[in-house]
């Protein structure tokens, strides 16, 4: 391989870093490829030749792995967040010169990511912190890719990113610039956050079926396969009705009894809640989603609670048949709450940080290659197509439709959980946010009473402008 022949350089190559690598060189981009260990790089080129020869080169030493690309270079990082990222830019940058672009593809902190395209522009060095989402079959086959910052980054590069993005028949790749700063880093932390509501409120739709409605797994596998055909078709229902046929190869049953109930944690789902505190933005599914993990966490602590409260007992006769349909329909209308909460969140942002965020586009990007792509995402395009200034998406009239179609069916389900005592937080705190937000009046008028009672904080009356204090005590 000719030195300065290659038109992006991949440094990290885990699992995002490798298949991205044969992604954008399946695309015909000659691609040099760069890890600190490197066996990784041995790795990705093997795998290259073994796919047929793609036109991927390895490189052990930061040098010529930099020299071998094509200015201005491009170089796609794709390693852990945080320090090493910091490493591998100095690790990278002694032999990158003005004009070349680094893009951070991982799942950075959006500050740290405008902290760093200050520092690269003062070298004269442009920055794109890009979310990338789609695990590894999205990153070798076409992830979700959310690029932000230097536009002029951006315009260097787009017509791979064109390429090697998911694509969608109707709607083109799933691509899109998605503003200034560490735009693309925010979008996709609210993608991440999303996931977590999306991915809570579906564990809860296959307990409820089996704690309270008795399925086997068997049952709720067909249950998901029959869901994946409809309204609700996505990838993260598909593979829970594959995972619930999955027997457990190394014992009797099904796999998905012997997981051990404690999940991990990233940073995202916490970033967007903490987001979400700071600009005001109500957003209960996606707090009770990180909420369940926390206290999934406490496996120790459970076993011994268990114990305690061993002898409590509930129950409800359900109708099988019901049960089902009804949970389909909590399941849908708990989710048009969770993406009404995680985009609120972009144009708050926006607001606040001057970005000009396109909802609609995000929702775009969204509807293949990404974790939460589905069919919904379309609904959600369609919504934000027809009114860029939707508020929120309750009240977009499709959407608001199908919520009247399905907010029985979300009760039903909840009080048959609690009935049952099985804990349902995120399509609880959905149908609280729903009730909450259609209610014209809502309790919240005593809080504030109380607060004018004890604090003189006064308050405003729904009869007369202005600002009021009463001394509650005499009045009486
Ligand atoms: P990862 O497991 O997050 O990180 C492993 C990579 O980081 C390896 O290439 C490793 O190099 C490198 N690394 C770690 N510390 C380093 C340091 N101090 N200096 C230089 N390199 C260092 O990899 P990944 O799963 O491919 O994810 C990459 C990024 O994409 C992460 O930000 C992740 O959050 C994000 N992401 C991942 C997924 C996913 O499904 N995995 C999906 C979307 C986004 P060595 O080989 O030398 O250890």
């Amino acid at each position: 391989m000719a030195a300065t022949s290659t038109r992006i350089g991949v440094a990290g190559l885990a699992v995002m870093g490798k298949n991205m690598a044969l992604n954008i060189a399946e695309k015909g981009f000659p691609v040099s490829v760069y890890n600190r260990t490197a066996s990784k790089v041995d790795d990705t080129v093997q795998r290259a030749k073994a796919e047929g020869n793609l036109p991927v080169y390895g490189f052990h030493d930061p040098k010529s792995f930099i020299n071998s690309i094509q200015k201005p270079r491009v170089v796609l990082i794709l390693v852990k967040a945080g320090a090493p990222v910091d490493d591998t830019i100095n690790t990278l940058l002694p032999f990158m010169e003005t004009g070349d672009c680094i893009i951070d593809g991982g799942n950075e902190w959006y500050e740290t990511t405008e902290r760093r395209q200050k520092a690269m522009a003062e070298l004269g060095l442009l920055y794109l912190g890009m979310g990338v989402s789609g695990g590894e079959e999205g990153a070798r086959n076409g992830p979700s890719l959310m690029p932000g910052g230097s536009i002029d980054a951006y315009k260097n590069i787009e017509d791979i990113l064109l390429k090697v993005a998911a694509q969608v028949s109707d709607s083109g790749p799933c691509v899109t610039y998605v503003g200034e700063g560490g735009s693309g880093h925010f979008v996709k932390m609210v993608h991440n956050a999303v996931e977590y509501g999306d991915m809570q409120l579906i564990t809860e739709a296959s307990d409820v079926l089996k704690s309270a409605g008795k399925l086997s797994n068997q049952e709720i596998h067909e249950v998901f396969s029959e869901w994946n055909r409809g309204e609700l078709r996505s990838y993260l229902i598909e593979i829970t009705a594959h995972i619930f046929g999955v027997k457990d190869d190394k014992g009797k049953g099904y796999l998905v009894d012997k997981v051990l109930d404690k999940t991990s944690l990233k940073d995202n789902g916490r970033w967007f809640v903490q987001q979400a505190a700071e600009l005001s933005v109500s957003a209960p599914t996606i707090a009770a989603s990180l909420d369940a993990r926390y206290l999934c966490g406490l496996k120790g602590e459970r076993v011994e609670a268990a114990k305690v409260y061993q002898s409590a007992e509930f129950g409800e006769e359900v109708n099988k048949e019901k049960l089902i349909n009804d949970v389909k329909q909590a399941l849908y209308a708990s989710k048009i709450c969770n993406y009404a909460q995680g985009m609120n969140l972009i144009p708050a942002k926006s607001v606040e940080k001057g970005w000009s965020l396109k909802p609609r586009e995000i929702a775009r990007i969204w509807k293949a290659g990404c974790v939460v792509q589905g069919v919904f995402l379309e609904r959600v395009r369609k919504a934000y197509d027809t009114n860029p200034d939707l508020v929120n998406l309750l009240v977009d009239p499709e959407f608001a439709k199908e919520m009247m179609q399905r907010q029985s069916a979300l009760r039903r389900v909840v009080c048959v959980a609690i009935n049952c005592g099985v804990s349902t937080p995120g399509m609880s705190a959905s149908l609280a946010y729903f009730d909450s937000y259609r209610r014209e009046r809502v309790a919240t008028s005593l809080v504030q009473a109380q607060l004018d009672y004890f604090g003189a904080h006064t308050y405003e009356r729904i009869d007369t402008e202005g600002s009021f204090h009463t001394d509650w005590i005499k009045i009486v």
